[in-house]
Protein backbone atom coordinates (compact mmCIF):
# COMPACT_ATOMS: atom_id res chain seq x y z
CA UNK A 1 0.00 0.00 0.00
CA UNK A 2 1.80 3.35 -0.77
CA UNK A 3 -0.93 6.43 -1.08
CA UNK A 4 -4.42 5.93 0.70
CA UNK A 5 -6.89 6.92 -2.21
CA UNK A 6 -10.22 8.40 -0.06
CA UNK A 7 -12.06 4.97 -0.80
CA UNK A 8 -9.61 2.76 1.10
CA UNK A 9 -10.16 5.68 3.65
CA UNK A 10 -13.60 5.08 4.06
CA UNK A 11 -13.27 1.18 3.51
CA UNK A 12 -10.83 1.40 6.87
CA UNK A 13 -13.44 3.87 8.59
CA UNK A 14 -16.29 0.99 7.92
CA UNK A 15 -13.96 -1.64 9.26
CA UNK A 16 -13.53 0.56 12.83
CA UNK A 17 -16.95 1.03 12.66
CA UNK A 18 -17.52 -2.03 12.82
CA UNK A 19 -15.50 -3.15 15.52
CA UNK A 20 -15.64 -0.27 18.27
CA UNK A 21 -14.31 -1.32 21.73
CA UNK A 22 -14.73 0.67 24.80
CA UNK A 23 -11.84 2.64 27.15
CA UNK A 24 -8.15 0.46 27.75
CA UNK A 25 -10.28 -2.21 26.12
CA UNK A 26 -9.42 -1.53 22.34
CA UNK A 27 -7.59 -4.50 21.50
CA UNK A 28 -8.68 -5.27 18.05
CA UNK A 29 -8.69 -1.87 17.41
CA UNK A 30 -4.87 -0.99 18.15
CA UNK A 31 -4.17 -4.28 16.21
CA UNK A 32 -5.81 -3.35 13.08
CA UNK A 33 -3.90 0.33 13.15
CA UNK A 34 -0.66 -1.42 13.35
CA UNK A 35 -1.29 -3.36 10.55
CA UNK A 36 -2.57 -0.57 8.60
CA UNK A 37 0.67 1.72 9.23
CA UNK A 38 2.83 -1.45 8.93
CA UNK A 39 1.66 -1.11 5.27
CA UNK A 40 2.63 2.30 4.71
CA UNK A 41 6.21 3.77 3.40
CA UNK A 42 8.68 2.92 6.63
CA UNK A 43 11.27 5.45 5.50
CA UNK A 44 10.66 7.76 7.65
CA UNK A 45 8.35 6.19 10.23
CA UNK A 46 9.37 4.55 13.80
CA UNK A 47 6.32 2.86 15.21
CA UNK A 48 6.51 2.51 19.49
CA UNK A 49 4.40 0.49 21.36
CA UNK A 50 3.93 0.75 24.62
CA UNK A 51 3.98 -2.08 27.64
CA UNK A 52 1.95 -0.27 30.07
CA UNK A 53 -0.29 0.64 27.89
CA UNK A 54 -0.93 -1.70 25.09
CA UNK A 55 -3.92 -0.59 23.60
CA UNK A 56 -1.71 2.89 22.55
CA UNK A 57 0.13 3.46 19.67
CA UNK A 58 3.24 6.16 18.94
CA UNK A 59 4.17 6.70 15.27
CA UNK A 60 7.40 9.22 14.78
CA UNK A 61 8.10 10.61 11.29
CA UNK A 62 11.52 11.99 11.30
CA UNK A 63 11.75 15.40 9.64
CA UNK A 64 14.71 16.34 7.29
CA UNK A 65 15.65 19.67 8.51
CA UNK A 66 13.83 19.59 12.02
CA UNK A 67 12.98 22.64 13.65
CA UNK A 68 10.24 21.38 16.09
CA UNK A 69 8.12 17.96 16.80
CA UNK A 70 4.47 18.51 16.24
CA UNK A 71 2.04 16.36 17.72
CA UNK A 72 -1.00 14.80 16.66
CA UNK A 73 -3.61 12.40 18.70
CA UNK A 74 -6.34 10.76 17.73
CA UNK A 75 -8.44 9.00 20.28
CA UNK A 76 -9.44 5.83 19.54
CA UNK A 77 -12.15 4.43 21.93
CA UNK A 78 -16.23 3.76 21.55
CA UNK A 79 -19.29 4.04 24.01
CA UNK A 80 -20.73 1.84 25.46
CA UNK A 81 -24.45 2.77 23.04
CA UNK A 82 -26.69 -0.20 21.11
CA UNK A 83 -26.21 1.28 17.50
CA UNK A 84 -29.54 1.99 15.90
CA UNK A 85 -28.29 3.44 12.57
CA UNK A 86 -29.16 0.57 10.76
CA UNK A 87 -26.14 0.83 8.31
CA UNK A 88 -24.70 -2.01 6.61
CA UNK A 89 -21.32 -1.47 8.64
CA UNK A 90 -22.93 -1.16 11.88
CA UNK A 91 -21.50 -2.28 15.16
CA UNK A 92 -20.72 -5.83 15.29
CA UNK A 93 -19.91 -6.03 18.99
CA UNK A 94 -23.20 -5.61 20.83
CA UNK A 95 -24.15 -2.69 23.20
CA UNK A 96 -20.63 -0.99 21.99
CA UNK A 97 -20.55 2.01 19.25
CA UNK A 98 -18.31 4.71 17.82
CA UNK A 99 -21.27 6.93 18.76
CA UNK A 100 -18.60 9.89 19.25
CA UNK A 101 -17.17 9.26 15.77
CA UNK A 102 -13.68 8.78 17.17
CA UNK A 103 -13.78 5.88 14.09
CA UNK A 104 -13.73 9.04 11.80
CA UNK A 105 -10.88 10.50 14.11
CA UNK A 106 -8.52 7.68 13.81
CA UNK A 107 -9.59 7.82 9.92
CA UNK A 108 -8.36 11.26 9.30
CA UNK A 109 -5.25 10.25 11.28
CA UNK A 110 -4.05 7.77 9.23
CA UNK A 111 -4.92 9.45 6.30
CA UNK A 112 -2.47 12.50 7.65
CA UNK A 113 0.39 10.34 8.45
CA UNK A 114 -0.21 8.29 5.28
CA UNK A 115 0.68 11.27 3.49
CA UNK A 116 3.57 11.92 5.26
CA UNK A 117 5.04 8.65 5.31
CA UNK A 118 5.32 9.20 1.44
CA UNK A 119 6.40 13.27 1.89
CA UNK A 120 8.80 13.28 4.51
CA UNK A 121 8.03 16.05 6.62
CA UNK A 122 10.58 19.00 7.11
CA UNK A 123 10.01 19.18 11.13
CA UNK A 124 9.29 16.20 13.06
CA UNK A 125 5.88 14.54 13.59
CA UNK A 126 5.01 12.35 16.63
CA UNK A 127 1.10 10.81 16.13
CA UNK A 128 -0.39 9.63 19.09
CA UNK A 129 -3.16 6.79 18.60
CA UNK A 130 -4.68 7.56 22.18
CA UNK A 131 -6.71 4.46 24.46
CA UNK A 132 -9.48 5.82 26.74
CA UNK A 133 -10.87 9.07 26.05
CA UNK A 134 -14.55 8.84 27.24
CA UNK A 135 -13.53 7.22 30.38
CA UNK A 136 -9.74 6.02 32.57
CA UNK A 137 -8.22 9.78 31.53
CA UNK A 138 -6.08 7.58 28.63
CA UNK A 139 -3.75 11.02 27.27
CA UNK A 140 -3.24 11.82 30.92
CA UNK A 141 -2.38 7.85 31.61
CA UNK A 142 0.15 8.51 29.00
CA UNK A 143 1.62 11.49 29.86
CA UNK A 144 2.36 10.05 33.49
CA UNK A 145 3.97 7.05 32.53
CA UNK A 146 6.51 9.43 30.81
CA UNK A 147 5.48 8.58 27.07
CA UNK A 148 6.10 11.93 26.05
CA UNK A 149 9.92 12.14 26.65
CA UNK A 150 13.18 12.47 24.91
CA UNK A 151 12.37 12.64 20.52
CA UNK A 152 8.43 11.86 21.66
CA UNK A 153 7.55 15.14 23.34
CA UNK A 154 5.99 17.32 21.03
CA UNK A 155 6.44 21.03 21.31
CA UNK A 156 3.31 21.63 19.94
CA UNK A 157 0.31 19.83 20.20
CA UNK A 158 -3.22 19.18 17.69
CA UNK A 159 -6.38 17.29 17.84
CA UNK A 160 -9.48 17.09 16.50
CA UNK A 161 -13.20 16.25 17.05
CA UNK A 162 -16.06 15.75 15.22
CA UNK A 163 -19.02 18.29 14.95
CA UNK A 164 -21.79 16.92 13.81
CA UNK A 165 -23.76 20.90 13.09
CA UNK A 166 -20.99 21.95 11.04
CA UNK A 167 -20.91 21.03 7.36
CA UNK A 168 -19.37 17.78 6.51
CA UNK A 169 -15.57 18.71 5.81
CA UNK A 170 -15.31 22.26 7.50
CA UNK A 171 -12.77 22.95 9.96
CA UNK A 172 -14.17 24.69 13.75
CA UNK A 173 -12.16 26.15 16.13
CA UNK A 174 -11.87 29.18 18.58
CA UNK A 175 -9.60 31.46 20.56
CA UNK A 176 -9.16 30.08 24.19
CA UNK A 177 -11.51 27.32 25.47
CA UNK A 178 -13.17 24.39 22.89
CA UNK A 179 -14.45 21.99 25.82
CA UNK A 180 -15.32 22.82 29.02
CA UNK A 181 -13.08 21.38 32.13
CA UNK A 182 -15.56 18.98 34.51
CA UNK A 183 -15.40 17.81 38.53
CA UNK A 184 -18.05 15.65 40.00
CA UNK A 185 -18.93 16.53 43.18
CA UNK A 186 -20.51 14.56 46.15
CA UNK A 187 -22.34 16.10 49.01
CA UNK A 188 -23.31 14.16 52.39
CA UNK A 189 -25.21 15.61 54.43
CA UNK A 190 -25.55 13.69 57.73
CA UNK A 191 -27.96 14.28 60.72
CA UNK A 192 -30.23 12.38 62.55
CA UNK A 193 -33.58 10.37 61.95
CA UNK A 194 -36.39 10.09 63.65
CA UNK A 195 -40.34 9.92 63.84
CA UNK A 196 -41.93 12.20 61.77
CA UNK A 197 -44.51 13.74 64.38
CA UNK A 198 -40.68 14.12 66.50
CA UNK A 199 -38.97 17.03 64.18
CA UNK A 200 -37.57 18.69 67.50
CA UNK A 201 -36.03 14.88 68.59
CA UNK A 202 -34.81 14.90 65.13
CA UNK A 203 -32.26 16.54 62.60
CA UNK A 204 -34.11 16.38 59.02
CA UNK A 205 -31.54 16.25 56.09
CA UNK A 206 -34.37 16.67 53.72
CA UNK A 207 -34.43 19.97 54.57
CA UNK A 208 -30.89 20.89 54.98
CA UNK A 209 -30.47 19.34 51.39
CA UNK A 210 -32.90 21.61 49.80
CA UNK A 211 -31.66 24.05 51.38
CA UNK A 212 -28.31 23.62 49.78
CA UNK A 213 -29.45 22.85 46.81
CA UNK A 214 -31.66 26.29 46.46
CA UNK A 215 -28.24 27.91 48.21
CA UNK A 216 -25.91 26.38 45.63
CA UNK A 217 -28.21 28.07 42.11
CA UNK A 218 -27.04 31.56 43.64
CA UNK A 219 -23.13 30.60 42.69
CA UNK A 220 -23.82 30.70 38.51
CA UNK A 221 -26.24 33.59 39.10
CA UNK A 222 -24.70 35.53 41.72
CA UNK A 223 -20.68 34.69 41.85
CA UNK A 224 -19.69 33.75 38.24
CA UNK A 225 -19.32 36.62 35.38
CA UNK A 226 -22.04 35.99 33.14
CA UNK A 227 -19.67 36.40 29.98
CA UNK A 228 -17.13 33.93 31.22
CA UNK A 229 -19.95 30.88 32.29
CA UNK A 230 -20.03 27.88 34.54
CA UNK A 231 -22.79 25.27 35.33
CA UNK A 232 -23.56 22.80 37.93
CA UNK A 233 -26.00 20.35 37.80
CA UNK A 234 -27.22 17.88 40.33
CA UNK A 235 -28.44 15.09 38.44
CA UNK A 236 -29.04 12.61 41.94
CA UNK A 237 -30.40 13.35 45.27
CA UNK A 238 -31.02 10.19 47.93
CA UNK A 239 -32.33 10.24 51.23
CA UNK A 240 -34.80 8.84 53.92
CA UNK A 241 -36.61 5.34 53.68
CA UNK A 242 -40.03 6.43 54.19
CA UNK A 243 -42.98 9.09 54.31
CA UNK A 244 -43.10 9.11 58.36
CA UNK A 245 -39.35 8.74 59.26
CA UNK A 246 -37.41 12.44 59.50
CA UNK A 247 -34.42 11.39 57.31
CA UNK A 248 -30.66 11.22 59.53
CA UNK A 249 -29.22 11.40 55.60
CA UNK A 250 -28.85 12.80 52.08
CA UNK A 251 -26.56 12.23 49.06
CA UNK A 252 -26.56 14.81 46.64
CA UNK A 253 -24.53 13.83 43.50
CA UNK A 254 -23.76 16.25 40.67
CA UNK A 255 -21.29 18.25 37.94
CA UNK A 256 -19.67 21.02 37.54
CA UNK A 257 -18.47 22.77 34.27
CA UNK A 258 -16.68 25.67 33.40
CA UNK A 259 -14.44 27.11 30.30
CA UNK A 260 -11.47 27.87 32.50
CA UNK A 261 -9.75 25.69 35.16
CA UNK A 262 -9.76 28.88 37.07
CA UNK A 263 -13.26 29.24 36.95
CA UNK A 264 -13.89 25.53 38.08
CA UNK A 265 -11.59 26.15 41.15
CA UNK A 266 -13.75 29.52 41.86
CA UNK A 267 -17.03 27.23 42.06
CA UNK A 268 -15.73 24.72 43.99
CA UNK A 269 -14.73 27.09 46.71
CA UNK A 270 -18.34 28.64 46.47
CA UNK A 271 -19.83 25.15 46.86
CA UNK A 272 -17.39 24.57 49.91
CA UNK A 273 -18.82 27.75 51.54
CA UNK A 274 -22.20 26.75 50.67
CA UNK A 275 -21.26 23.38 52.51
CA UNK A 276 -19.93 25.15 55.46
CA UNK A 277 -23.06 27.76 56.08
CA UNK A 278 -25.12 24.93 55.69
CA UNK A 279 -23.37 22.80 58.02
CA UNK A 280 -23.38 25.45 60.79
CA UNK A 281 -27.25 26.91 60.38
CA UNK A 282 -28.54 23.32 60.11
CA UNK A 283 -26.06 21.64 62.93
CA UNK A 284 -25.37 19.12 60.61
CA UNK A 285 -22.23 17.11 59.16
CA UNK A 286 -21.51 17.83 55.21
CA UNK A 287 -19.06 16.02 53.92
CA UNK A 288 -17.91 17.55 50.26
CA UNK A 289 -15.66 15.73 47.74
CA UNK A 290 -14.67 16.64 44.46
CA UNK A 291 -13.36 13.81 41.76
CA UNK A 292 -10.51 14.93 40.68
CA UNK A 293 -10.62 12.54 37.62
CA UNK A 294 -12.62 15.22 35.77
CA UNK A 295 -11.70 16.33 32.52
CA UNK A 296 -9.09 20.18 32.33
CA UNK A 297 -10.90 22.05 30.40
CA UNK A 298 -9.30 22.19 26.44
CA UNK A 299 -7.87 25.56 26.64
CA UNK A 300 -6.36 26.70 22.70
CA UNK A 301 -2.71 28.24 23.18
CA UNK A 302 -3.23 31.65 21.98
CA UNK A 303 -0.48 32.05 19.76
CA UNK A 304 -0.96 28.59 17.90
CA UNK A 305 -4.44 28.57 17.69
CA UNK A 306 -4.03 32.28 16.14
CA UNK A 307 -1.68 30.79 13.49
CA UNK A 308 -3.78 27.43 12.92
CA UNK A 309 -7.15 29.90 12.57
CA UNK A 310 -5.49 32.38 10.23
CA UNK A 311 -4.74 29.65 8.03
CA UNK A 312 -8.09 27.71 7.89
CA UNK A 313 -9.47 31.35 7.29
CA UNK A 314 -7.36 31.98 4.01
CA UNK A 315 -6.70 28.47 2.83
CA UNK A 316 -8.72 28.24 -0.79
CA UNK A 317 -9.25 24.53 0.27
CA UNK A 318 -10.47 24.70 3.80
CA UNK A 319 -14.19 25.83 4.99
CA UNK A 320 -13.74 27.79 8.39
CA UNK A 321 -15.99 28.40 10.95
CA UNK A 322 -16.02 30.18 13.96
CA UNK A 323 -17.59 28.09 17.18
CA UNK A 324 -18.80 28.53 20.17
CA UNK A 325 -17.38 26.55 23.34
CA UNK A 326 -19.00 23.48 23.88
CA UNK A 327 -19.59 22.49 27.73
CA UNK A 328 -19.17 18.95 27.07
CA UNK A 329 -15.29 17.48 28.40
CA UNK A 330 -12.35 16.11 26.07
CA UNK A 331 -9.43 14.71 27.95
CA UNK A 332 -7.08 16.43 25.31
CA UNK A 333 -7.28 19.31 27.73
CA UNK A 334 -5.11 17.63 29.82
CA UNK A 335 -2.59 17.25 27.12
CA UNK A 336 -3.07 20.56 26.29
CA UNK A 337 -2.34 21.70 30.07
CA UNK A 338 0.82 20.36 29.85
CA UNK A 339 2.27 20.91 26.20
CA UNK A 340 1.05 23.91 24.14
CA UNK A 341 -1.31 23.04 21.24
CA UNK A 342 -4.68 23.38 19.38
CA UNK A 343 -7.38 21.11 19.63
CA UNK A 344 -10.62 22.44 16.57
CA UNK A 345 -13.59 20.37 15.03
CA UNK A 346 -14.59 18.37 11.83
CA UNK A 347 -17.55 18.81 10.59
CA UNK A 348 -19.15 15.66 10.00
CA UNK A 349 -23.00 17.01 9.28
CA UNK A 350 -25.00 14.62 10.99
CA UNK A 351 -28.62 15.23 12.27
CA UNK A 352 -28.15 12.98 15.48
CA UNK A 353 -25.61 14.05 18.45
CA UNK A 354 -22.76 12.83 19.42
CA UNK A 355 -23.30 10.11 22.06
CA UNK A 356 -26.50 9.39 20.64
CA UNK A 357 -27.33 5.82 18.92
CA UNK A 358 -28.73 7.33 15.80
CA UNK A 359 -24.53 9.35 14.87
CA UNK A 360 -24.23 9.13 11.15
CA UNK A 361 -21.05 10.91 10.28
CA UNK A 362 -20.83 12.11 6.65
CA UNK A 363 -17.98 10.13 4.81
CA UNK A 364 -17.16 13.15 2.74
CA UNK A 365 -15.66 14.59 5.63
CA UNK A 366 -12.62 12.59 6.04
CA UNK A 367 -11.03 13.62 2.57
CA UNK A 368 -11.64 17.12 3.31
CA UNK A 369 -10.25 16.50 6.84
CA UNK A 370 -6.79 14.82 6.02
CA UNK A 371 -6.39 16.95 2.95
CA UNK A 372 -7.06 20.29 5.36
CA UNK A 373 -4.88 19.12 7.85
CA UNK A 374 -1.72 17.84 5.97
CA UNK A 375 -2.40 21.54 4.27
CA UNK A 376 -2.25 23.36 7.84
CA UNK A 377 0.75 21.06 8.86
CA UNK A 378 3.15 21.98 5.84
CA UNK A 379 2.35 25.38 6.31
CA UNK A 380 3.55 25.18 9.85
CA UNK A 381 6.71 23.44 8.82
CA UNK A 382 6.96 26.81 6.72
CA UNK A 383 5.99 25.48 3.36
CA UNK A 384 3.79 27.43 1.04
CA UNK A 385 0.76 25.86 0.11
CA UNK A 386 -1.06 27.06 -2.48
ZN1 LIG B 1 -17.49 11.31 23.53
ZN1 LIG C 1 -15.27 12.04 21.51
Amino acid sequence: MTQLTTDDLIGIRRHLHEHPELAMHEVTTHQYLLTIIQQFKQDYLEIRELPDLPTALLVYVRGSQPKRTIGYRTDIDALPVTEETGLPFASQNPGVMHACGHDIHMTVALGVLNWFSEHQPEDNLVFFFQPAEESENGGKVAYEQGVFKGKWRPDEFYGLHDNPNLPAGAIGCRMGTLFAGTTEVNVDLIGKSGHAAYPQDANDMVVAAAEFIGQVQTIVSRSVNPIEGGVITFGKLDAGTIRNVIAGKARIEGTIRGLTQKMIEHIVDRLKQVANGVATSYDAKVDIEFNQGGYLPVENNDELTKRFIDFAKQDPQTQFVETQPAMTGEDFGYLLSKIPGTMFWLGVDSSSPLHSATLNPKESAIGKGVNSIVRFLRFRQGESVS
